[in-house]
């Protein structure tokens, strides 16, 4: 495996590109926006300048790393010769079905597809192509370049032989692959979702407000950050999405996106993404505004 295209060059796709291309994979990173792509090599080269500052890459490596990625805007190009597609474009089922048929139908027959998506079936998205055994999850974090965990999800036709070969070159990657089966929210987003889903739910109901319940979860449980913080950086768009999914994934009323949450977003305010939240971001800082409301 040598070849890897990559489709969508958001803040996933340019994460994937920027580590398969530092561990010596040839990349190409698609997008149908040029203006994606152009923004995804500037960000790619300033986490790769990052990584020089701080003496964990030399500049040989750094310039190794980008002359191993190619950008297209045509689908067909950009896969033509690749081994491997991940996929991190929108995170929109009719999108990533569309994608994967004409994956289907374009890539060599060997060609393995994988989808990066937080939430949607990797069996349905097997069952719109003609290898539902060569079609797999690799659901990357964010920050990819910085997170171990590749979360690989096997839909119920991915062969052992394919998810062998995807948990090794996750490896290859440094990362720590994690097997896991094929329902709604896997594991990451099964378990963290409910407890964000929770911390809303507390406020809603007046047990404690902003600061409180992301500081019992921070000290108390050693998370790096509280849940309500957490859930502004992921985007509370985001959050309700997957909440829908579990909920209808598994018709259990337990997984009901809390009606705060429903609020918020039809409100606009998504968390950092549109700048406010459950807190107010402004060039990096955060300022408690919902607190006191809930009380
Ligand atoms: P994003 O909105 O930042 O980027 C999506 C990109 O896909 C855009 O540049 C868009 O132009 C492109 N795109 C849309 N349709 C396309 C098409 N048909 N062909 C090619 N490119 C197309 O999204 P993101 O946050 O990078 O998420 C991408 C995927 O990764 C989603 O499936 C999401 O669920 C998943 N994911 C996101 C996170 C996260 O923290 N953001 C974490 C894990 C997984």
């Amino acid at each position: 495996m040598k070849n890897v295209a990559v489709i969508g060059a958001g803040t996933m796709g340019n994460g994937i590109a920027h580590t398969f291309a530092q561990f010596g994979f040839q990349v190409a990173l698609i997008d149908i926006s040029q203006e994606s792509l152009d923004r995804s090599v500037k960000t790619i080269t300033k986490n790769l300048d990052r990584l020089v500052a701080k003496e964990r890459l030399t500049e040989a490596q750094k310039e190794v790393t980008l002359s191993n990625i190619s950008t297209f805007t045509s689908l067909k190009e950009g896969v033509k010769s690749a081994d491997l597609v991940v996929e991190a474009a929108t995170e929109n089922a009719d999108v990533k079905l569309s994608i994967f048929k004409q994956l289907d139908a374009i890539c060599a027959p060997e060609t393995i597809l994988a989808s990066n998506t937080s939430s949607i079936s990797i069996t349905k998205i097997g069952a719109a192509t003609s290898r539902p055994d060569k079609v797999i999850g690799m659901h990357f974090m964010n920050p990819v370049p910085i997170m171990k965990l590749v979360e690989i999800i096997r839909g119920y036709a991915t062969s052992d032989e394919v998810t062998k070969l995807i948990m090794e070159t996750s490896k290859k990657l440094g990362k720590t692959p994690t097997e896991v089966n094929d329902y709604p929210g896997f594991i990451a987003n099964r378990i963290l979702m409910p407890m964000i889903n929770e911390a809303i739910y507390s406020l809603y109901e007046g047990v404690a407000g902003v600061e409180e319940i992301d500081t019992v979860m921070k000290l108390g449980m050693a998370h790096p950050m509280g849940p309500l913080q957490l859930a502004d950086f992921i985007g509370l768009d985001i959050c309700l999405s997957i909440l829908n999914v579990l909920h209808e994934g598994f018709g259990n009323p337990k997984y009901a996106p809390c009606p705060l949450l429903v609020n918020m977003v039809t409100a606009g305010k998504m968390g950092v993404k549109s700048g406010e939240g459950f807190y107010r971001h402004t060039h990096g800082t955060k300022e408690l505004i919902v607190a006191d409301k809930f009380k």
